[in-house]
């Protein structure tokens, strides 16, 4: 871990000594005591767990991790990857980056994560399959899963088919557990998850962009006009978080000009059709051969990040954005919808050149906020909006109808179902993510704003995170 007094060596921190170097950063804005302060940065356990899986006739021996960074509120929470670059380092880094998004996004869980050491697309999903329920086994038999314990979620390389092998070994395990169900979020609509969770860090990824973009000083400091209509953004990345904020981003009038993925990226100025592409690539297994408009195919995937354009989203690994290409990005906003994109060495140039970086333990903690709401959802056993759906709408129409009594005027039927319509779960699920994002955002820039001397938002948002798990221990009676 890099002394607070040293400076450290910026081009080889490990993932996780750059998540310990961003809270060293912050942490003198936060008036919090050394020893408060060493609690909250150290991971508080880690399991390390090596188990058998059959590969047909042979077995080998798969190496796999659950990290809990922080118990200062509990459940823990955090996805699970599947990769082959997962690494201890890798999963500490990633469990305490949700330790710092939870406070931040006002999510009452300590930070966590998990990692399998494996390649989800060159593993067939019977072996996938029993991978993922030994390690669920291998966490209940340590007590390192439960909805109030631990509650993994998807991330790299898993998704809503993982979460449903994990529930069903979880309350398989644990028979007649009334919130079972609340042991694992992400889960498929079906298997008690939520509408909304798929798509919600794109959707998060996009709210966050379109509060930040609305803020006339701040886009005149970076020569962009306010608002996301218009701008033209690069996306790296057409996996789960990639390919929603490039869909979604859209819908707000912004142009998605590039994609970025591992085998090639697709370049067209005039903007790329996202669902389009996502279904070519989901066909060919690539992005290769893509030619729709005037779309060309970029050999050199990296290169595509250098191109011009408003908004860079790194959507895919962390240490993509380092000091060997940083100076040549001429994107004026880049938005840490990955954890861990931006190196600090890279941090360093890309704040000098005046770009404005939007930190991973904000900009996709929209993912966290809506596994949040599924949790609840789980506990309290019943879909969000069921209880005063039509209630709502029984109410508005009465009110419809009195405001036509009284003047005497009728109220156009297409308004008439618009005004009336009760909440549906969708609609509340993204009103809160919506709400999250956006006082999340207001929180930072309030807190950069009242220093006197400049900080830039990744270290506004550490030290407005750092504050709340400070404020925590303080209501535990832990620390004087
Ligand atoms: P995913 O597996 O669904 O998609 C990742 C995509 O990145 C894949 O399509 C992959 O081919 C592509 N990719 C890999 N290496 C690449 C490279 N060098 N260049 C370009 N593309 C490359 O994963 P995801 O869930 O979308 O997660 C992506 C990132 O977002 C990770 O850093 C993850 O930790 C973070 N994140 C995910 C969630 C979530 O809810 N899934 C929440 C918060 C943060």
């Amino acid at each position: 871990m890099p002394d607070k007094k040293e400076s450290p060596d910026l081009k080889n921190l490990s993932f996780s000594d750059s998540v310990s170097y961003y809270f060293d950063k912050a942490s003198p804005f936060t008036g919090a005591p050394q020893g408060l302060l060493d609690q909250i940065k150290t991971c508080n356990s880690i399991y390390k767990m090596n188990f058998p899986v059959k590969y047909g006739n042979e077995v080998r021996v798969i190496e796999a991790y659950r990290v809990q960074h922080s118990h200062h509120r509990m459940p823990t929470k955090g996805g699970i990857r599947y990769s082959l670059q997962v690494d201890q380092d890798e999963v500490m880094a990633l469990a305490a980056l949700m330790t710092y998004k939870c406070a931040l996004v006002d999510v009452p869980f300590g930070g966590a994560k998990g990692g399998i050491k494996i390649s989800p697309r060159q593993t067939s999903p019977e072996i996938l399959e029993n991978i993922t329920r030994r390690y669920t086994t291998e966490l209940v038999k340590k007590n390192f899963i439960g909805p109030g314990i631990d509650v993994p979620a998807p991330d790299y390389g898993t998704g809503e088919r993982e979460m449903a092998w994990i529930l069903d070994t979880y309350v398989t395990l644990n028979p007649g557990e009334i919130n079972g169900y609340g042991c694992v979020t992400g889960k498929p609509i079906s298997q008690n998850g939520i509408h909304g969770r798929t798509e919600a860090t794109g959707r998060g990824v996009v709210y966050a962009l379109n509060e930040i973009c609305s803020y006339k000083d701040d886009m005149k400091d970076l020569g962009l006009e306010t608002g996301l209509e218009g701008k033209r953004v690069i996306v790296q990345g057409l996996g789960n978080v990639g390919y929603h904020t490039a869909r979604i981003i859209t819908q707000y009038g912004a142009k998605v000009i590039a994609i970025a993925e591992a085998d090639g990226a697709v370049y067209d100025e005039n903007g790329l059709d996202i669902d389009h592409l996502y279904k070519y690539r989901q066909e060919k297994k690539s992005v290769k051969g893509y030619t729709k408009g005037a779309a060309k195919v970029i050999a050199d995937s990296a290169s595509a990040l250098e191109l011009e354009c408003d908004i860079l989203i790194p959507a895919a690994l962390e240490k993509q954005i380092t000091e060997k290409n940083a100076s040549r990005i001429k994107a004026k906003i880049v938005a840490e919808a990955a954890n861990g994109p931006v190196t600090p060495a890279a941090e360093n140039i890309l704040l000098k050149k005046g770009v404005m970086i939007i930190p991973d333990i904000y900009v996709n903690a929209g993912g966290v906020t809506v596994s949040y709401f599924e949790w609840l959802k789980n506990l309290s056993h019943v879909r969000f909006g069921r209880m005063q759906k039509r209630w709502e709408e029984k109410h508005q129409t009465d009110f419809i109808k009195l405001i036509e009594e009284l003047t005497g005027k009728t109220v156009p039927k297409a308004r008439i179902e618009s005004l009336i319509h009760g909440a549906d779960e969708i609609d509340l699920v993204n009103s809160g993510l919506e709400d999250t994002m956006i006082e999340a955002y207001r929180d930072i820039r309030e807190f950069k704003k009242r220093r006197k001397s400049e900080i830039d938002i990744r270290t506004a948002a550490f030290a407005v995170s750092i504050n709340k798990i400070k404020n925590s221990y303080y209501a535990m009676g832990i620390f004087p």
